[in-house]
């Protein structure tokens, strides 16, 4: 995306909205946690889709209305793993799953945003920001991608998944290729977590000397 291109429908015209995404095991939410503790404000969409999927008594009905009554347990908890089940197989039920819940936190995003008082540079962590054309409602997108070797030992390290189970989930994904020929910034981490954190500070530093 053009780095001056103007949001069609920009949440605060205040704020300049960096999306932050990779595939799996990329390392994103290493790097959003680094840029977190340099003093950023991070807002973490996928881990709020989860948390409103709950909160929200419309995205309840309306996701029971989709998927059915299995998709919340008898205490009242969205089901994941029921609706991992169906959207896995059926792609059209994936899509309108996600365009129920996609508006829920893009207005989330905006109270979230309309509340920071140091909202000049945000991230936005997003898995899917280049699957589902996310990166349009942001200014500018940073891209953290590394080797498939080592993404996959990291997943099977930290999630305790096989290498197939991690392959698959890989191969689903849009291809690195894709996604760095669309991302603006990109952060390889093919290196230690020193060298992560210094290649975010390169990222940073190239920000920081935007002109807004
Ligand atoms: P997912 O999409 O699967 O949630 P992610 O892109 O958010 O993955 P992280 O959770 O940040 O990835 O990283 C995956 C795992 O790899 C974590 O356990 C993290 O601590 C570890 N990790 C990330 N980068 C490095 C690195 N450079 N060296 C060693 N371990 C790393």
């Amino acid at each position: 995306m053009e780095q001056n291109e103007i949001l069609a429908e920009n949440p605060d015209p205040d704020s300049r909205i960096f999306g932050l995404t990779g595939g799996i095991g990329s390392g994103k939410t290493t790097v959003a946690k680094i840029l977190e503790n340099m003093g950023f404000s991070i807002y973490y969409s996928d881990a709020r889709a989860k948390d409103l999927v709950n909160e929200s008594a419309y995205l309840k009905s309306e996701i029971i209305k989709l998927l059915g009554e299995d998709a919340y347990n008898k205490d009242g908890l969205y089901n994941r793993k029921y609706v991992a089940n169906i959207v896995f197989t059926n792609p059209g039920k994936l899509d309108v799953l996600n365009s129920i819940i996609h508006p829920a936190v893009k207005s989330d995003f905006k109270n979230w945003l309309q509340n920071r008082e140091d909202k000049e540079i945000i991230f936005k962590e997003t898995a899917l920001l280049f699957e589902l054309d996310l990166d349009k409602e942001c200014h500018q997108s940073v891209l953290v991608t590394a080797e498939d070797n080592a993404r996959s030992k990291r997943v099977m390290d930290r999630d305790g998944k096989t290498y197939r189970e991690v392959l698959n989930i890989m191969n689903k994904q849009m291809p690195e290729k894709e996604k760095i020929k669309r991302a603006d910034f990109v952060i390889y981490n093919n290196g230690t977590l020193e060298d992560l954190q210094n290649e975010v500070e390169k990222v940073k530093s190239e920000i920081m000397a935007l002109q807004f």
